[in-house]
C-alpha cells in the first residue's frame, strides 16, 4: 500500500475571499462618478443610487432660464429618488431607536440615513466598494450620527455581523449582483424572528418568458444579473422569509425615467433601454416586504 504524502492530499487551490466577478463590481463602483448620483445627493447630502417613484412635476421642463431649468430638473429627480427611499423605509417599521437595521449593498449611504432619520435606529450598511464605504462614513460623521450609522467594506453574502441582531434589513436595487439563495440565507441569519426584510428591485417578468434584449442590455451596462420575479419568492420560501406585501412599482417609476431622459446634464445612456424594457412587459420594478419567521 502506498500512502500519499499528507501535504499533497490536503493541498487545495487557494480560494479568494472575493470572486473575480465581485472584484469587477467593486471596480465599477469605485470608479463611478455619474452626475446623476452626485449632483442629486449634493442637494441635501442624501446620496441615493437607485431610481425614483411617483408622479413628476413636469413644469420643471418649461423653465425658461437654462441654469434654473437644470437645477429644477435635478431637484425633481432627487425628490423622486428620495420618495423611493422613504417608501422602502416605511415598510421596515415600526422600529425604535434601540433597534438595529442592515442595509445590504448600501451605495453612498442614503438609505441608512433615511432609516435613521425616520426611526432613530442604529444602521449597518455594507458595500463592496471601499470608496463608497469611506464616503458614506464621512457623511455620517458630518451629520453627527456616526455613533449610530456605520458603513462597512464587506460582502453582503458573508457579513460576519451578529446572528439575530437585526430588527429589519433591506436591499435597495442591489439584489442583482448576487445569488438570491446566498443573500436570503444571510438576511435570515441576521434578522431576529419576526424581523422585516424589504427589497425594491428590477426583475424580469416570467410572463414574458426569458430575459429580453433590454434586460440583457441593462445587465451588460451595470455588470449585473437581473433575476426573474419567480426566483425571489422561491428563494425567500427556502430561507424563512414570508412575503407580507408585494407591490408592482413599474407604472410608478416610468415618470422618473421620462424626466431623466430629458435631463441632458444627467443622462447615462441607459434611459431608453429602461423605458423600453418596462413598456414591452419584460421588466418590472418590484417591492417585496417579507417577515422572517
Ligand atoms: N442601495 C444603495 C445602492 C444601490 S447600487 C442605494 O439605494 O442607493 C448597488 C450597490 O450594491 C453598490 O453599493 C455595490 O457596491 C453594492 N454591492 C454589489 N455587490 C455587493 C456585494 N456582494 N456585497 C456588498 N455590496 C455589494
Amino acid at each position: 500500500m502506498t500512502t500519499a504524502p499528507v501535504a499533497a492530499r490536503s493541498a487545495t487551490a487557494p480560494v479568494p475571499t472575493q470572486s473575480t466577478y465581485q472584484n469587477r463590481v467593486a471596480d465599477y463602483w469605485n470608479a463611478e462618478e455619474n452626475p446623476v448620483n452626485l449632483e442629486l445627493g449634493q442637494i441635501d447630502d442624501l446620496y441615493h443610487h437607485h431610481y425614483g417613484v411617483g408622479e413628476a412635476d413636469w413644469s420643471v421642463l418649461d423653465e425658461a432660464d437654462p441654469a434654473l431649468r437644470r437645477d429644477r430638473i435635478t431637484a425633481e429627480l432627487h425628490r423622486l429618488e428620495h420618495a423611493q427611499a422613504e417608501l422602502l423605509a416605511a415598510h421596515l417599521g415600526p422600529l425604535t431607536p434601540a433597534d438595529r437595521v442592515f442595509d445590504a449593498g448600501c451605495g453612498r449611504g442614503g438609505g441608512s440615513i433615511t432609516a435613521n432619520l425616520r426611526y432613530g435606529c442604529h444602521a449597518d450598511g455594507v458595500t463592496i466598494s471601499a470608496k463608497q464605504a469611506d464616503f458614506a462614513n464621512e457623511q455620517a460623521r458630518r451629520r453627527d450620527v456616526a455613533d449610530k450609522v456605520r458603513y462597512h467594506l464587506r460582502n453582503m453574502l458573508d457579513t460576519g455581523f451578529e446572528t439575530g441582531a437585526y430588527a429589519a434589513s433591506w436591499n435597495n436595487e442591489s439584489t442583482m449582483y448576487v445569488e438570491l439563495d446566498l443573500l436570503f440565507a444571510e438576511h435570515a441569519r441576521l434578522l431576529r424572528r419576526g424581523g422585516r426584510y424589504v427589497t425594491i428591485t428590477g426583475c424580469y417578468n416570467d410572463t414574458y418568458g426569458r430575459a429580453s434584449r433590454e434586460v440583457s442590455l441593462i445587465n451588460a451596462h451595470y455588470i449585473c444579473d437581473i433575476h426573474p420575479r419567480s426566483e425571489y419568492f422561491r428563494a425567500m420560501a427556502r430561507n424563512r422569509l414570508v412575503p407580507v406585501h408585494v407591490e408592482d412599482l413599474t407604472a410608478a417609476t416610468i415618470p422618473y425615467w421620462e424626466l431623466r431622459k430629458q435631463a441632458d446634464h444627467l443622462v447615462t445612456g441607459v434611459e431608453d433601454t429602461f423605458l423600453d424594457a418596462y413598456r414591452n412587459g419584460s421588466f418590472q420594478y418590484l417591492l417585496i416586504a417579507a417577515d422572517r419567521v
